[in-house]
């Protein structure tokens, strides 16, 4: 058997992505050190995996094809099971950081943790508010719908026109979750808009540290996802609006407040 030929092609593709690597960097190396390169070029969230879930369910696939995935934590037959959707706006990455440091805590008895990290991957991708299509998710669920505008809040061309917003609706009502929380930023605070969720807002903000309030929607409040949650699951349907930069600090803190509402929930 010749060997030499394979050997040698393989070694190729071996120390090619390494010659790759090695490349010189851009010239602002020069003039910049190290350290003050790396902290100016960190990525925007942590990188660390998920740990390993009982389920996982592509919920839908992105305008772009990427995969948004749920997965859970804890016992899939708990009384009590929440929905944990860490970014939702493509410039709102910080929670993120909350939806991972889930996927390593052990969840209390008699609660279940369905964890997304995004249900935008592709606004992820570009920064953006918006999805692909430039539509806020967050103004394209069927609740109070009303179309006929653009801008950061383009509510799209119908009510759940997205199928980021069309995965999400599906999943929802499939799995009857006690609690929504939907991470975003950078207000500081616990949105206790929805009476029904009142009494549990007001509980996860002390165990956060932050002030619960009533927003107002900033631009025009139709076909939220917690109003269509609200309305159509009738069940607890909390904004969490983090600060501004989220350190793994506030990340911890927000994980634990999530698992003690669970267990609350459930009393
Ligand atoms: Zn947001």
């Amino acid at each position: 058997m010749r060997r030499g030929p394979a050997v040698a092609v393989l070694a190729m593709i071996m120390v090619l992505p390494l010659a790759v690597l090695q490349a010189p960097t851009a010239p602002a190396m020069a003039r910049q050190s190290w350290s003050s390169w790396a902290a100016d070029n960190q990525p925007r969230v942590t990188t660390h995996r998920m740990g390993p879930a009982n389920d996982r369910r592509v919920i839908a696939t992105s305008v772009d094809g990427t995969p948004i995935v749920a997965r859970h934590y804890g016992a899939l037959d708990a009384p009590v099971q929440l929905v944990i959707i860490g970014q939702m706006h493509g410039s709102e990455p910080g929670g993120r950081r909350v939806a991972r440091e889930l996927g390593h805590r052990k969840v209390p008895d008699g609660v279940g943790v369905w964890v997304i990290v995004t249900m935008n991957p592709d606004g992820d991708r570009r920064g953006t508010r918006a999805n692909a299509h430039g539509v806020d998710l967050n103004r394209n669920f069927p609740a109070g719908w009303q179309g006929a505008r653009s801008g950061v809040y383009y509510p799209g061309p119908r009510a759940a026109s997205e199928p980021e917003t069309r995965g999400m609706v599906r999943f929802l009502t499939a799995v009857q979750p006690a609690a929504v929380l939907s991470f975003h930023q950078a207000f500081d605070l616990v949105d206790i808009s929805h009476p029904r969720s009142r009494a549990a807002g007001r509980q996860l903000a002390a165990w956060m540290g932050e002030r619960a309030a009533i927003v107002r929607c900033s631009g025009p409040c139709h076909g939220t996802m917690t109003q269509w949650i609200d309305a159509a699951l009738k069940t607890v349907a909390i904004t969490v609006e983090l600060d501004h930069r989220v350190s793994g600090a506030e990340a911890r803190r927000a994980a634990t407040a999530v698992l003690r509402l669970g267990t609350w929930l459930g009393r």
